[in-house]
């Protein structure tokens, strides 16, 4: 638990939260500013600030709750559909290094946007430039 991250302090019961799912690893509590009703942040308890940092075992925890809750969130909001989310590093838009995963109920006609739209500027990028791209990413996956 690192000291002084909001998060850790949800977990650790020293700050109020309403919360909708706790297991061993994971907890699961609505977004004090929420982008819409039901907006839920799902969280590992270890204080782990990305997601190339969490432990396997905590990502698969992480990503099982997710899958538990998600369906009965969108239930409970009488919403058909969510949008899920982490913003992975302070470029990105996280404000609290503590991952965790948005989800926000979606309706239709709610005037949200898409994923694809957050990084601001959609490229165009050729095959070749492409492939490049991909045997780059490749190489570095190699052996993980
Ligand atoms: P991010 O920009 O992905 O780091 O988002 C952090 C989220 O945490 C924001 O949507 C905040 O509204 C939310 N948040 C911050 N403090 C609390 C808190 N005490 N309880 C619940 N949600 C919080
Ligand atoms: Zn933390």
């Amino acid at each position: 638990m690192a000291d002084h991250c909001i998060f850790c302090a949800i977990v650790e019961g020293k700050i109020p939260s309403h919360k909708v799912y706790e297991d061993e690893k994971t907890l699961a509590f609505l977004d004090i500013h929420p982008s819409a009703p039901g907006h839920t942040l799902v969280i590992p308890k270890a204080h782990i600030t990305r997601v190339e940092d969490l432990p396997e075992e905590d990502a698969r925890h992480l990503f099982a709750a997710l899958h538990k809750i998600v369906g009965r969130i969108q239930e409970a909001m009488g919403a058909p559909a969510s949008t899920i989310g982490i913003n992975n590093g302070r470029e990105s838009g996280q404000e609290v290094p503590h991952v965790h995963i948005h989800v926000i109920p979606r309706n239709r006609g709610d005037r949200g946007g898409m994923i694809q739209g957050v990084s601001g500027s959609p490229q165009r990028l050729n095959d070749e430039e492409m492939a490049r791209i991909a045997k780059e990413i490749r190489e570095r996956i190699k052996g993980v």
